[in-house]
């Protein structure tokens, strides 16, 4: 028999929705995408991001210390800890069921808690970047900077967000207890949220206040795990060069020089498409016949028959 394709997929902020209801209904249009690559004989690690959920349990627990002073501050490292847990809860519910639904009883689903090694020197800590929680007028992320010490930017045109620092991921503590459960054929949710940022200090691992990419650390869970694919599902179906401008041009297809060069060009926005095509590249680049691919959630099957999306390939 072939060996099975193994896919890491990273999934992004419109595959879990903003609020908890909508988030229950999002995951159950995730689980079928999923599920259909798994159908079509791949074996799947799932890893997601965290944006809208970290923001929000972050605003709540903020507010419980403004309300009772006997409830110390909630560090970052621990609403992305809990960001974890409940994206896992749905995301693990909804894909066990998909599975029954089309009667495979033997694949059990799992998510695994993950910690992610960064550098304490790493220069992200010093400027922020990552956009967290919900959209602001510029009136209400002025009152959040005053009140809460927050660091604001505009993001994408589309509002105003609380922006954390966001270091590379360099090592993923919990990569044995993965590839384990992924070998023995279970359905693995891994690295939410980007994982919990830790910092080594001795055999002690200190969480530190940060939101790591999910695309740069799925790339590492990819190269971590041998994978042969790295799928972004976004909400775009491909990638494209002067997006937005009256000569937009949606690529099909193209190696990571090419990739660079659009980089360099500066075609892909920070915080949205560009982390996401420099993870493709680094995947891609980082071993033979490793290809990534960015592409809408609900088109992963067709993508991954070629079909559709953008794929990034070494040469
Ligand atoms: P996710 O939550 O999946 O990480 P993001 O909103 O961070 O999604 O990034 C995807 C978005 O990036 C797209 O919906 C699109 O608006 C934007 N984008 C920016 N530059 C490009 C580009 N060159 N091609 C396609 N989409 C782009
Ligand atoms: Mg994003």
């Amino acid at each position: 028999m072939e060996k099975k394709k193994r896919i890491v997929i990273a999934l992004g902020g419109n595959a879990l929705g903003n609020t908890l209801p909508e988030q229950m209904q999002a995951v159950k249009i995730t689980a079928r995408a999923i599920v259909d690559l798994i159908q079509e004989g791949c074996e799947v690690v799932v890893a997601h991001g965290n944006g809208p959920q970290v923001g929000m349990i972050n605003n709540a627990m903020a507010a419980l210390s403004r309300e009772n002073p006997n409830q110390p501050n909630t560090p970052l490292s621990v609403c992305v800890a809990m960001s974890q847990a409940y994206i896992g809860y749905d995301l693990q519910n909804a894909l066990r069921e998909e599975l029954y639904n089309r009667g495979i009883f033997d694949m059990p689903v799992a998510t695994m808690i993950t910690q992610i090694r960064v550098d304490p020197e790493d220069p992200a800590f010093q400027s922020p970047s990552k956009p967290i929680g919900h959209f602001m007028t510029a009136e209400q992320a002025k009152e959040a900077e005053e009140k809460y010490g927050y660091v604001m930017k505009e993001d994408a045109g589309r509002g105003y967000r609380r922006v954390v620092a966001s270091p590379k991921p360099v090592e993923i503590i919990e990569i044995g207890a993965i590839r384990s459960l992924v070998e023995s054929g279970q359905l693995v949710i891994a690295c939410g949220g980007g994982g919990i940022p830790v910092t080594l200090q001795g055999n002690h691992l200190k969480g530190a206040s940060a939101v790591i990419d999910k695309d740069f650390v799925s790339n590492l869970l990819a190269q971590e795990l041998d994978a042969d694919f790295l799928i972004i599902l976004t909400a775009v179906e491909k990638v494209a060069v002067n997006f937005g401008k009256p000569d937009e041009k949606w690529i099909d297809d193209m190696n990571c020089d090419k990739a660079r060069q659009y980089i360099s060009e500066g075609h892909f926005a920070p915080g949205s498409m560009l982390p996401k095509v420099e993870a493709a590249v680094a995947f891609a680049e980082s071993g033979e016949n490793r290809t990534s691919l960015i592409t809408l959630l609900e088109k992963a099957k067709d993508g991954i028959l070629g079909k559709t999306g953008t794929r990034i390939h070494q040469a």
